[in-house]
């Protein structure tokens, strides 16, 4: 679980360009309740080891009416999802009328909230932001977000008292691991049940899955307690193995909830993600790839989650109809090259069987044991079969590879200038290891480690 940040305030004062800056753009999600939001942006932020989600709530001028009234209320709804909200100013525009009502909004929401000031670059940022404290929110965080000044001690400030919460929001960039490490990580996966999580945008047939597979399978279903942004885990067993499935399309709570916000959230969504073994991602077949399904496919290779696609409703298509949505798939999924394809139709049962195949086959892939000898043995084949390039003058040498962790495998390389090789071989590296394992299913992660 990570925390969840919002960012609110009048358009212009810069919300975007610290959103863009946090996280990586072209991973922003847009939510996708028809009617509702126009703008609301979903991230995972990535920023100097800390790690949270950020929801940019679009503009909120503080006086709106009638529908942009609705607007606003919406983005404050943004507001109710989140663990701290960041409310920002601008320190140039100085205080507006628009700032002190949603201030008093937002004073009336009683959410944990920092009041920020940005575009302190190049003006006297104390004196700009004195007149802030009327605001009645306490300290006046001041930042540079075009520039990336002050963004770190106000990301330090906003996290560090949530760690104990969020154990995860805070993981060293440069964690190193040893074989030891990375032996237990595979222990403690090895006792767990496979967290599967089914996920995919609105209406692709998580639920007609989900019911389809819990159909056919005798199952044990208890709600865990938590708020409407947690899904739903239900354990199940299969042929031996335990799952869990992450259900966020709140199955079981169809029929009760009818609304499209309820029912599809994007928190939830990518919550899933960070705690699953293997994702389910659904793609409807009659949609084609959209952009939120590839915004879902950014979220799961970052954050190395073993994969399995299903193109669902492949039922009552025509050949022709289906040649040309394989080949559009082709297209624009060629790059994901390591993940199975499934045609199923949830509605009918047709293909969903053979699911569990290929989320076995990337689990185990995921989880696979590899030691230092197997792995620097491959590792010295590859240097064999094609040479590292020169660097600066002096050639490259690889000495050994160990594992780093599981799930995704993680792969240290050790060896004089290993940084510097080129991306060109880092992929060929990469290739060559996944080729050597057999490794499919799942991303892998080389971390590269200069040695004397
Ligand atoms: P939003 O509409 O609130 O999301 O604001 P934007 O992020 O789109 O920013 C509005 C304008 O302010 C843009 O022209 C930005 O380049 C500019 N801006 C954002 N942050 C800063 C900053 O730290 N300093 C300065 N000088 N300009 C900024
Ligand atoms: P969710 O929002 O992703 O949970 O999607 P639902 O499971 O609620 O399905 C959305 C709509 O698609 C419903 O009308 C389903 O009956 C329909 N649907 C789901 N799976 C299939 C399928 O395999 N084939 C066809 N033709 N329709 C499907």
């Amino acid at each position: 679980m990570l925390p969840v940040i919002a960012l609110v305030g009048r358009p212009n004062v810069g919300k975007s360009t610290l959103f863009n800056r946090l996280t990586n753009t072209r991973d922003a999600l847009v939510a996708d309740y028809p009617g509702l939001t126009r703008d609301r942006k979903y991230g995972q932020a990535k920023y100097q080891g800390w790690q949270f989600i950020l929801i940019d709530t679009g503009g909120i001028s503080g006086d709106e009416q009638g529908i942009d009234a609705e607007m606003a209320s919406q983005s404050l709804m943004a507001v109710d999802e989140a663990d701290v909200v960041l409310f920002l100013v601008d320190a140039r525009a100085g205080l507006t009328a628009a700032d002190e009502g949603i201030a008093k909004h937002l004073r009336m929401q009683g959410k944990k909230t920092l009041l920020v000031a940005n575009k302190v670059d190049g003006i006297d940022g104390d004196s700009a932001s004195a007149e802030f404290y009327s605001l009645g929110l306490g300290k006046v965080y001041q930042i540079a977000a075009s520039h990336g000044r002050g963004i770190s001690q106000l990301v330090e400030t906003v996290l560090e008292p949530m760690a104990e919460q969020f154990p995860e929001v805070h993981i060293p960039e440069k964690v190193k691991r040893d074989e030891e490490d990375a032996e237990k990580e595979l222990e403690r996966l090895q006792s767990l049940p496979i967290k599967l999580a089914i996920v995919g945008k609105p209406n692709v047939g998580k639920s007609t899955l989900t019911n389809r597979i819990l159909g056919e399978e005798r199952v044990v279903v208890y709600d865990m307690p938590g708020t409407t942004r947690d899904s739903i885990y239900i354990p199940m067993q299969r042929e031996d193995q335990d799952y869990i499935l992450i259900d966020t399309a709140g199955v079981r709570k169809k029929g009760k909830i009818n609304d499209a916000v309820e029912k599809f959230s994007v928190i939830k969504t990518l919550q899933a993600i960070e705690e699953a073994n293997v994702v389910l991602l659904v793609i409807d077949a009659r949609e084609g790839i959209s952009d939120q399904d590839l915004s879902l496919l950014g979220f799961i290779l970052n954050a190395g989650r073993a994969l399995v696609l299903a193109v669902n409703k492949w039922d009552g298509l025509d050949i022709k109809v289906k040649d040309d949505i394989k080949r559009e798939l082709d297209f624009r999924l060629g790059f994901i090259d390591f993940a199975r394809l499934h045609f199923i139709s949830a509605l009918h049962g047709t293909g969903v069987g053979h699911l569990y195949e290929s989320v076995q086959e990337a689990y185990q892939s995921a989880t696979k044991r590899v030691n230092t000898s197997m792995l620097t043995r491959i590792m010295e084949l590859a240097q064999d079969d094609h040479k590292p390039p020169l660097v600066r003058g002096r050639r490259v040498k690889m000495k050994y590879a160990h594992a780093g962790g599981y799930n995704p495998p993680r792969i240290v390389v050790h060896g004089n200038q290993v940084e510097d090789l080129p991306d060109s071989y880092k992929r060929y590296l990469m290739n060559y290891f996944r080729k050597s394992l057999k490794i499919m299913g799942t991303p892998i992660k080389i971390e590269f480690k200069g040695s004397a």
